[in-house]
């Protein structure tokens, strides 16, 4: 008897505990402050044309090969009557984020501050049926900090 009524202690105990799920999508775990996303591209806005020239510096340095970067001569530059300081400017950029791992290595080499860790993903909302629709292109990768939609970002 003395069993009977401790396990039921226990039961009721269980029982009485608050919940440790989520019921997942509509309740979302917050997400730290430093957290590291998926890299994008950032826009200039005073030149109105991508920081990015397209240098191949991430895409050598990144481990997983997930980037390919294209190259073109800058329509904007000055020689050809624009504003730009820049001769070479990104064609094309792609970064399949299904295979990208975050490590912020392509961030760390770029030399003209044109690639950040986005820190507005919702990291769960990424899912789709199709891996294909995981590579952005250069205008997804460009949309986020064209739009102003970054947030500042938690000094390092
Ligand atoms: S974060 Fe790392 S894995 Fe992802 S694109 Fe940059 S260098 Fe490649
Ligand atoms: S993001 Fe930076 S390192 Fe990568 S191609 Fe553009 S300028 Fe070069």
């Amino acid at each position: 008897m003395r069993g009977l009524l401790k396990s039921m202690g226990v039961t009721l105990a269980v029982f009485a505990r608050k919940p440790v799920t989520r019921e997942y999508p509509d309740t979302h775990r917050p997400l730290p402050e430093r957290d590291r996303a998926f890299p994008l591209l950032l826009w200039d806005h005073d030149l109105d044309e991508p920081f990015c020239t397209g240098c191949h510096a991430c895409e050598r340095a990144c481990p997983v090969e997930c980037m390919t970067v294209l190259m073109k001569d800058n329509p904007n530059h000055r020689t050809q009557g624009g504003d730009s300081t820049r001769r070479k400017i990104v064609d094309k950029f792609w970064i399949d984020y299904a295979r990208c791992m975050r490590c912020n290595i392509c961030v760390e080499v770029c030399n003209f501050d044109a690639i950040a860790m986005n820190n507005t993903w919702q990291g769960h909302e990424t899912s789709v049926y199709d891996r294909a629709d995981l590579i952005q292109d250069l205008p997804q990768l460009l949309a986020e900090h064209k739009a102003g939609a970054i947030k500042p970002w938690v000094p390092q």
